[in-house]
This record gives C-alpha cells, structure tokens and sequence, in this order.
C-alpha cells in the first residue's frame, strides 16, 4: 500500500520541498518544529505540526525519541529527513524501520557504510570507482603518516573518517608539519563527530568538484542522472552549484554516469544518492558519497524534468524508478545560487526579521524558500534561507536570466549574500565557466 502521510523531520526550505512533492501525489504532510519555528512556512504549510522541543537542534530536529514520538501520535506512515539533521544518521534509519514506519532514504547499512570516508572508500575501490590516491584506511602510526605521504608527496590532506560540512580537514606541506596537524584534525573530529579516526590522501592541486546524481530502487536496478559542478566554494561549502558541468563532455558524462551507476546496482543500493569526484586533468577522484538528497538537487531537476523527491517517495513504496537509463536526456543549464542571511563579504551570520520580502519570478525561475514578510530568521539553525535556481536553453542564456532574477529578489530587515552573487556572475572566469575549487576563496583575497 502507498505512503498515506509523511512526518518530514527537518525545516526550513527542505521541509516545503518535500511537502510540496507530498502534496502533489496526494499524500499528507506532518510538519515537526522547534519552539523556535512556532510560525515557520513549513509549520504553516503542513496539514498537521507536531512540536518536537526547543530551539536547540539537539533537543528538537537531532531528538530520535521526540521525533519518533511525533510519528506515532500524528499516524505518519513514512519519515522523510531532507539533507542534515538525521538524514545521514543510520541508527535513526533503522529505528524508523523497527517502528514499522517507511524511511524515505537509503538502506541504513549504507548510510553507514557511507557515512564512514574510510569505509566509503574502500567500498568505493572494490566497486571500481576511481580514487584520491592515499593511505589504505585509518591512519594513527605517524611514522606510518609520513611514510604513506613520502610515497604519495606533499601537500596531502589530513582527512576525518566521520567529517562532513568541510570540517576536520588539514592540508599539510611537508613532513615536519604531520604529526600536529594529524593531533589538530584528530581532535577536532573528535570535538566535532566524536571519532577521532582520520585518514590521508592526495591533495589536488587546482580540481573542480563534480558530483554525480543516483537513484535505486534497492533491487539491483539504478540510473545516473547526469553531474552537478559544485566548484565554487568557500570554506569547503558551497556557494553557486550547476548542471551540467562547463567541462564534462555528452561522452564523459555517459561513461562515468555508467560507472556510477554500475556501482549502485551491484550495491543494491536504494533511493537518491550523490557520488562526489575532484576532476583535474581529465580524472576523476572519488572523495565521498552522501546518501541523501542534496541541497543542490534542483538543478538536476530542471536539466531532467524529473521530480527526485517524488521518485525518492515511490521507492520507499517499494515501486519501481520512474524511468531507465534511455529515458533520461540532459536539456538545457540551469544554476542554482544558495541565498544566505549573512553579510555578503564578511560572511557574520545576520539573522534577525525580514520586514521585506519579494521573490524572483518569470520564465524558467524558482525559488525555494520558507521566507515572508515578518519572518523571524532564527539564529540558531544554518543560514541559508532561499535557494535561486534558473534555467536557460543553454549556459549562457541560464546566467542572463540569472543576473535578471537575483535584480528581482529583494530581502530587506537582514543581510543577505545577494550582492555576492551579483558580482560573482560578472566575472569573466565564472561566465566562461573556467573556475576551480579554489576560484572563489582567490577572488575574494583579491576583491579586498
Ligand atoms: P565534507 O564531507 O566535509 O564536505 P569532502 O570530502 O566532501 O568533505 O570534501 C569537501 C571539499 O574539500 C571538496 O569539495 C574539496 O573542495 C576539498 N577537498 C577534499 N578532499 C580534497 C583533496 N584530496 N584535495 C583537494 N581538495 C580536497
């Protein structure tokens, strides 16, 4: 029998993205908040709300007990987690699955697997991915570090099993500098995943980041649908993402898209998930699965026309995927921009109230977001508050109408990274699309 109501367990634009997709196959929404997002739109939009604790995640969008609780009063059916929060939490899976509630999201055993760099890119190898070179596993012997880094020489970065959000990184340059750092990384990922484990690989000098998108109906059938680029960033974060990649050739993204695919069926894998590669030089390096929805999946969507909230939502039915791999076509670019309540320069988080609030609109323009005039940015969550996402026949046409849009979106009573954006899309470097994982942090040392 189909999904009769989703509980989705997270906030923000998320939550509206997955109760709009509910919505439209006629399936009921249960919202779940914080005291904090009392009068949130995702509150608003749901038919039922459920408040699950106070402002702080751990007590509200990160509480299993609550949350699971919040199911079972408001006869949720099916869990939904978005991305963050507990979407990646393979414990949480399961115990979804043992209260006979349908999780929409990956088999836990490969959340886990996933979850765990090292792990993932063991099994990453043994599928036949491509890989960063590296230490073969976990590293703690630093005479071991340093013989591992000789063979594969320097920079190399210190990388944590557990990490995730860019953290518990440490690029290192010489042997001298190996044992500290290897200290530093291993106890900020302990501070930040309770799991000290850290691991080394290469560090690419100047790649892009480029990322498949998934889907497997967990039965042994799965189809790529195509790349995202995902190269400017700040911080390891990211910034502007879009689809398909300025670099990726039709026959390239055939031949990885195979691979990638390849991969997930001979894993049985089940829902959407996202396989990231550093691409220099024509290669491609696996770095990390996430087994999730992405925050940046909009803008598969408009290059494939296919709703992967809906198709996420059937397969937890247990139905089959929507399409085969034939009825897939890449059409047109389309570019996302993460709208941030922060200053655009400084990056200081401005959370506070929106007095003013009008969205982009006009051909070929969405906006998700759970802004309104008279809404209380909260500051206790991520600052991302609207995502812009355009489409265009082609590249050039996507960024003309982009630059048309982020004209039209206004937000006033806190700042935002619109500026930004504006001024990022003029630069010669991002309208030729010849810009690497390192662009945006050099262009704005040199933007002063
Ligand atoms: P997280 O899970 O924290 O996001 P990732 O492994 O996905 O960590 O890496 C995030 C970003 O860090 C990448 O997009 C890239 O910018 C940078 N990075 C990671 N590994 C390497 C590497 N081996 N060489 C150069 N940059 C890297």
């Amino acid at each position: 029998m189909g999904i009769q109501r989703i509980l989705i367990a997270n906030r923000g634009e998320i939550a509206l993205r997955i109760h709009r997709a509910a919505q439209e196959m006629g399936i009921e929404t249960v919202a779940v908040h914080s005291t904090a997002d009392a009068d949130a739109m995702h509150v608003r939009m749901a038919d039922h709300a459920v408040c699950i604790g106070p402002p702080p995640a751990g007590e509200s969008y990160l509480n299993i007990a609550n949350i699971i609780s919040a199911a079972e009063v408001s006869h949720a059916d099916a869990i939904h987690p978005g991305y963050g929060f507990l979407s990646e939490n393979a414990k949480f899976a399961e115990i979804v699955e043992a209260h006979d509630i349908a999780w929409i999201g990956p088999k836990p055993e490969h959340i886990r697997t996933m979850g765990d760099k090292v792990e993932a890119k063991r099994t990453a190898g043994k599928l036949g991915l491509p890989l960063v070179p590296g230490s073969d596993g976990a590293v703690s012997d630093y005479d071991e570090a340093k013989r591992i880094a000789a063979e594969i020489g320097y920079p190399v970065i210190i990388k944590a099993a557990s990490g995730g959000g860019g953290r518990g990184m440490k690029v290192c340059n010489s042997e001298d500098q190996i044992e500290t750092l290897m200290k530093q990384a291993g106890s900020e990922a302990k501070a930040a995943f309770g799991d000290a484990t850290v691991y080394i690989e290469k560090y690419l000098g100047n790649p892009r980041h480029i990322e498949f998108q998934v889907f497997g109906d967990g039965r042994g059938n799965a189809v790529h649908l195509g790349e995202r680029d995902c190269s400017l960033q700040r911080r390891h974060q990211k910034v502007l993402e879009e689809a398909p990649s300025p670099v990726i050739t039709p026959e390239e993204r055939d031949r990885m898209g195979g691979i990638v695919s390849k991969a997930m069926s001979d894993m049985g894998y089940r829902g959407a998930g996202t396989i990231e590669f550093l691409w220099e030089n024509g290669e491609f390096y696996f770095i990390e699965m996430n087994t999730r929805l992405q925050v940046e999946h909009p803008v598969t969507e408009m290059i494939t026309g296919i709703d992967l909230v809906r198709e996420q939502i059937r397969i937890a039915e247990g139905r089959d995927l929507s399409v085969t791999q034939d009825e897939i076509t890449f059409t047109g670019h389309a570019i996302e921009c993460r709208i941030n309540a922060e200053d655009p320069w400084t990056f200081a988080p401005s959370p506070g109230t929106v007095t003013y609030y009008h969205a982009a609109g006009g051909m070929h323009v969405r906006v998700d977001s759970g802004l309104y005039a008279g809404y209380r940015i909260p500051p206790y969550y991520d600052s991302m508050i609207a995502k812009l996402i355009v489409y265009g026949r082609n590249r050039e046409r996507c960024l003309m109408r982009l630059r048309r849009a982020l004209g039209e979106m206004v937000v006033e009573g806190v700042k935002t990274n619109i500026p930004l954006h504006e001024e990022l899309i003029e630069q010669p470097d991002v309208q030729s699309g010849d810009y690497s994982i390192k662009w945006l942090e050099e262009w704005l040392a040199t933007r002063g």
